[in-house]
């Protein structure tokens, strides 16, 4: 079995014994199955197969919570991996503290997370075999690299049943305060300050933000991922 067969299978387990499967090793025998009936019948690759059987998976799981049969134990902080730092700033946006640090090698990554009780997010297979991680100190949720950044938010949103909410700093996850406009009005480019009202100031690394196109791309982007309608 290749590496990400099994990052697929592991994850598949551990979504399983989330979901209370009482043979979970069964389970990702027939989830594996019928990703190969999947790839023969539609012309995918195998890694395509499996990543659309995986979300077909969690969104199972999220129904399951929205039902109340299943509490999903909601991660406060999430470590992304170095090569995730998109997908670190959309959970910013949605509302959700989110560490990335450039260059952090594994090892360091899982000890922060191990200490903050973080969950990592990570395109990384090997990750899954560390002792940490296979000891169950640290939890990884892997996603597939091939997926790309939307893809990828949407699995975390669909594995913890998340929906967007009062957005964080996209630099820091910090908390933004909602400033006059008057009093900042020498950090606004002209344009910016002809046709727009509302600006916030970061508590964590003081930057000024506006909610622009940019922000409305994002949040329209966020919506579509969760299928139903965010405050703008
Ligand atoms: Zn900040």
């Amino acid at each position: 079995m290749g590496r990400i067969q099994h990052a697929f299978k592991t994850q598949f387990r551990s979504i399983l014994v989330g979901m209370g499967a009482r043979c979970p090793d069964k389970g990702v025998n027939w989830l594996f199955a019928r990703a190969a009936k999947l790839a023969a019948d539609s012309c995918i690759s195998e890694t395509d197969a499996l990543a659309h059987v995986a979300e077909k998976l969690l969104e199972q799981y999220a129904r399951a919570l929205l039902t109340g049969t299943r509490h999903a134990d909601k991660p406060q902080v999430f470590w992304c991996d170095a090569g995730l730092g998109g997908l670190a700033r959309w959970l910013r946006a949605a509302g959700y503290v989110a560490r990335w640090e450039e260059a952090i090698d594994d090892a360091e990554l899982l000890v922060r997370a191990e200490n903050e009780n973080a969950v990592v997010i990570s395109t990384d297979s090997l990750l899954l075999e560390r002792r940490s991680v296979v000891d169950g100190r640290v939890r990884v949720f892997w996603v597939p690299p091939a997926c790309g950044v939307a893809g990828q938010m949407r699995l975390v949103l669909r594995r913890w049943n998340l929906v967007p909410r009062e957005p964080l700093c996209m630099l820091c996850s910090g908390v933004l305060d909602r400033v006059d406009k008057e009093s900042v009005r020498d950090r606004i480019p002209p344009r910016t300050y002809r046709w727009l009202d509302e600006y916030y100031v970061c508590r964590g690394c003081g930057r000024l933000f506006w909610r622009g196109t940019h922000w409305q791309r994002i949040r329209n982007q966020l919506a579509t991922l969760c299928e139903r309608k965010v405050a703008p």
